[in-house]
Order: structure tokens, then sequence, then C-alpha cells
């Protein structure tokens, strides 16, 4: 039996002057039944021909909706003249099923600009621009960064870059230190979306919290926090650094587990982040939230002042471990 896969494009918007629909072959392939007995190998279809079918939908279809595109900009919309291409470059873009060069012309802005763009200048050219550099400016899909830095947050750069060349249609494996970058502009970006720290997240009055719907039963919030031995450049005694870690957990049903991590010299917002968190679980100020600590100064003052209903709960767990160790110390020889 042979297989055919066809791309059928039809232009909805008549901005081709091509005629309708255009049926593109992707991909084809075999399968011999030379027995009556099906093997599970090949039935359906396996990872290799799934990855060229991707890579090649894929590659229709991102030349489609470029070229959609650029019909769309490629005439000024003041006087409709066509804009008269500088010239022409590639821009690859990175997604899901493959990195893919797209054709990005320049055209210079239009002549019918230029009393409000160079009213002084008659002679010099008008300024161009590309309609698509602008667009394709991280020059990867949003959803293949998500995949990637989903990833390399929850396993090492080196198993990451093989897991996704082995399921995803990649030329060549994504490299560790394109990963760590990735991580780190995402980093970036999702802490500059938080807001402003502040001392104390409460806020109202009794009144306005009993006003609130029924709250959902208690948050358990808890925390601990370590030292790492930290080091400047070659410095090694340079010193340690206090790792602050924990988890919410709502009641069953209510959600998933939450987990919130910083480092105490150096996170500048960590009421923030985890205040965020508690909104994110469904936080009200009429809900009791439990906050577990060993006592030490740090996690406690990052539990205080989140919610009214806050109920402050040391850590038996700590507080037994500690007077275990302290029995020890101090029992004679
Ligand atoms: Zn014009």
């Amino acid at each position: 039996m042979k297989i055919t896969i066809q791309i059928v494009l039809e232009n909805t918007e008549q901005t081709h002057d091509r005629e309708d629909p255009v049926v593109e072959e992707i991909f084809s392939f075999e399968r011999t039944e030379n027995s009556d007995i099906l093997a599970p190998e090949s039935l359906g279809l396996t990872l290799d021909e799934a990855k060229t079918l991707l890579a090649g939908v894929q590659k229709k279809l991102v030349t489609e909706q470029v070229g959609v595109h650029l019909s769309k900009k490629s005439n000024c919309p003041q006087c409709h003249k066509a804009y008269v291409q500088k010239g022409r470059h590639k821009i690859s873009f990175s997604t899901l099923f493959g990195k893919l060069k797209v054709d990005s012309p320049r055209f210079y802005t239009c002549e019918c600009q230029r009393e409000i763009e160079m009213p002084l200048n008659k002679t010099k050219k008008m300024p161009s621009f590309s309609p698509l550099a602008g667009l394709l400016k991280e020059h990867s899909a949003p959803e293949f960064t998500y995949l990637q830095t989903k990833w390399a947050a929850l396993m090492s750069y080196g198993l990451t870059s093989q897991i996704l060349k082995e399921v995803l249609p990649l030329d060549k494996p994504i490299s560790t230190s394109v990963l760590s970058k990735k991580v780190k502009q995402v980093a970036l970006r999702a802490d500059s979306e938080l807001g402003e720290e502040k001392p104390i997240f409460i806020e109202g009055c009794q009144a306005e919290w009993e006003a609130l719907p029924p709250p959902a039963p208690p948050l358990t919030v808890g925390g601990d926090g370590g030292y790492v031995r930290g080091r400047e450049g070659k410095d090694r005694r340079f010193g340690n650094f206090e790792v602050i870690v924990g988890k919410s957990i709502p009641a069953p049903g209510q959600g998933p587990n939450k987990r919130f991590g910083y480092v105490n010299c150096y996170d500048a917002k960590p009421k923030r982040r985890l205040f965020d968190l508690l909104k994110s679980q469904g936080m009200q100020f009429n809900q009791q939230v439990i906050f577990l600590s060993d006592g030490g100064d740090t996690v406690r003052d990052l539990q205080l002042y989140l919610n009214p209903q806050g109920e402050h709960i040391l850590d038996w767990f700590h507080i037994t471990g500690a007077f275990s160790i302290c029995k020890r110390t101090t029992q004679p020889a």
C-alpha cells in the first residue's frame, strides 16, 4: 500500500491571483503487506514518518502564511501604489517542527508620505522598512521557546537538547548554550512582569474581607532555607548564600501544589513572588492560610503580612531535629 499525504491550500481572502485550491504533495510512504499478520511496528505512523510529515506541513503552511502577509503589506495603504523594493534577505525562524528560512523583502516608504517623513528634503531616498523583520524579531515561535525553557527547567540542558532532537523534526540538536540563553531571557521577562515589592500585601479591612465570596478550604504553605557554599571568580572562600524553597498546598481537589524558590541575598522581590503564587491559587483575604516554618527569621519574614487570616505554625520536625542534635552534643562522653 502506498500512502500519499497532500495539503490543500484555499485562499479564502482572495489575496492571490492564482486559481484555488492548490493541492501539493507533502509526503508519501509505503507499507508492504506480504503476510496476513499486522506488524505492531508498522501499524500507523512511526516517529520518523510523523516528524517528516509535520516538517513538510509546517514548511508549506509558513510559506503560505508569509506570502499572504506580504501580499497585504506590499502596497501603500494611503495611495494603494506598490512599494518600491530596496532589497530582500532571508529570515531564520525556528518552530516546533523545523527551522525555516523565509523570504523577507525590504521596501522604501511611499513617496506620498514625503511631506510627513521628510518635508525639507525632496531628493534623499525615503526610509525603508521590512514588513516581516519587525514581526519575527525573536526568530523563534513562542511555543518552541516554551517547550525549550520548560524542559530545561526540569532537567539538564544536555538532556533537554537530546529529547527535543529525538521527538521533534529538528535538523540538528539545540546547543546547551542556546538553551541556557533562552532560559535566562524567559526568566528576565517573567521577572520584569512581577509587580512591585511591598512589606505588607494585606489590603482592605475586616468589613471588606467579610463581604468576599465564601473562601476555599485553607492553603498550607511550607518553606525552609539552606546554605550553599558560594564563590566569586576564583575566590573559593567567598562565603555562603541562603536558598529558600517552599511549597503551597491547597486542600484536596482545590488545584495543584505550587513551588517557589529564591536566593535570599539576590532576589529583590521574594514576598511579591510568594504573594502572586498564592493569588494564582485563588487565595482570598477571608481564607485561612497556614504558614509552616522552622521559625528562622528569613522564612518567617517572607510569610508575614501576606494574608490577614494567616496562621504561623512552627514546624515540629525542625524543632525535634534541633533538640536531638542539642541533646547529642550536650550529653557527657
Ligand atoms: Zn502612497
